[in-house]
């Protein structure tokens, strides 16, 4: 049996950078509030003094929210139809939908595409968010229609509640911030195979326009843009949609990824990510996609089998700046690895998730994350229900029964157009 380190590499130093733990305040407040000076709560993060981490205990609404994937459960994936009447996304259902914040169409990035290939792409706030924004710091150029204005002052506290939240020993913490969900094709059922570099295109263009606009709000420490697939995907609806996250706090798994990082280059003097590539480079057998822009491999220790990691080739800390040709390089290496996907595996469950650099508001960085840091896409697909046993829960290892090399040469093999 092999250990292998993946290029996150270790937390030891995180751990041993974390502030000590705070002395618990004398009542923890067990009961969020659901209303506070006029502010409604809509959800909660917990800070877990022993693990360091922010855990996310969504509000009423969410906990409420349908879960249209139960009864497809086992439900062959060519059975579900190409409508539905009880999906709120399918053409005709969308009465009771909010305003759309972003709407994209594909003639538009396409000018080859025919009238029946069309379709369009929208953005709405997620009805059922993990974290939302208050009335008291949502801003309405982001155009929230229960969102209101408020004095720059009080804003600025809150921001700084946050940023010193752990220091502080606060435990809780209204979990603030936006949600919003991505309804990619009009299609109810959207196989991998049926995907198109234009729709991933327009997916990516959709994360960067509202990526943009939610980082103009000062609170918004991360975001995070992620797709679900399917059930073993953990996707609730079996709609095609996307999700866009913008988070108060920067989530554990990221300061993690940014500090390996940061170390490295420290040590180094160059980029981790960079020198990564070249590695893949110099070795071959893992790369499944490479052109003049981009590399997807299986990664040398791949978390799960098939793991995609897609990165750009030259260096770039941050997704937002990316420009509407690389955008649409990048929909041809999506669709081109999809295509391999489908051809190898079928039409898996998949998640997707985009990891740019979280935002740099922090005064006294040493280093800024443009230096050191390296946006990219990973790709896990879900061909079983997540590997999480004893093991993995006793040692935080995961344990992967595939050699990523393996893998690699059967996606090699089930080529593409
Ligand atoms: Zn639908
Ligand atoms: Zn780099």
């Amino acid at each position: 049996m092999l250990f292998r380190r993946c290029c996150s590499g270790s937390s030891s130093r995180r751990a041993a950078a974390a502030p000590p733990s705070p002395s618990l305040p004398p009542s923890l407040p067990l009961s969020p509030p659901t209303q506070r000076s006029g502010i409604r709560c809509f959800a909660t993060f917990r800070h877990n003094i022993c693990t360091n981490d922010w855990i996310a205990f969504p509000g009423v609404e969410r906990r409420k929210r349908p879960q249209q994937m139960r009864p497809e459960v086992g439900m062959d994936k060519s059975k579900i139809p190409q409508w539905s009447a009880n999906c709120p996304f399918c053409k005709g259902n969308e009465g009771q939908l909010p305003a759309k914040l972003l709407t994209l169409r594909a003639s538009d990035h396409d000018p080859t595409c025919a009238p029946k290939d069309d379709f369009e792409l929208y953005v709405l706030p997620n009805k059922f968010p993990v974290v939302a924004p208050s009335n008291c710091i949502a801003d309405e150029s982001l155009q929230y229609p229960f969102a209101a204005s408020i004095m720059s002052m009080e804003c600025n506290e809150l921001v700084d509640c946050l940023n010193t939240a752990r220091a502080r020993g606060k435990l809780l913490l209204e979990a603030t911030g936006f949600h919003e969900v991505v309804v990619d094709h009009p299609s109810h059922n959207l196989p991998i195979g049926h995907t198109t570099p234009v729709y991933w295109e327009m997916l990516f263009k959709a994360f960067r326009d509202r990526g943009l606009l939610l980082t103009t709000s000062p609170l918004i420490q991360s975001l995070l843009c992620f797709k679900n697939v399917g059930m073993f995907g953990g996707a609730s609806m079996v709609h095609p949609h996307s999700q866009i996250i913008g988070l108060p706090i920067v989530p554990n798994q990221q300061l993690k990824l940014t500090d390996t990082a940061r170390e490295y280059f420290q040590t180094n003097g160059r980029c981790l990510f960079c020198d990564y590539i070249k590695l893949e480079l110099k070795e071959e057998v893992r790369i499944v996609e490479l052109d003049s822009q981009f590399i997807a491999v299986v990664p040398f220790a791949a978390h799960i089998p098939y793991q995609i990691l897609l990165l750009p080739l030259r260096h770039n800390y941050q997704f937002l700046s990316i420009d509407d040709d690389t955008l649409r390089a990048l929909g041809r290496i999506l669709h081109r690895v999809f295509q391999r996907i489908n051809r190898a595996l079928g039409d898996v469950d998949y998640n997707l998730v985009l990891r740019t650099a979280h935002l740099h508001r922090t005064r006294n960085q040493v280093y800024n994350p443009s230096c050191y840091y390296h946006w990219h896409v990973e790709i896990f697909p879900r061909l079983d229900s997540w590997p999480v046993a004893g093991f993995e829960f006793g040692s935080g290892i995961m344990c992967n029964a595939h050699m990523p090399e393996d893998d690699a040469k059967k996606l090699i093999e089930a080529g593409c157009d």
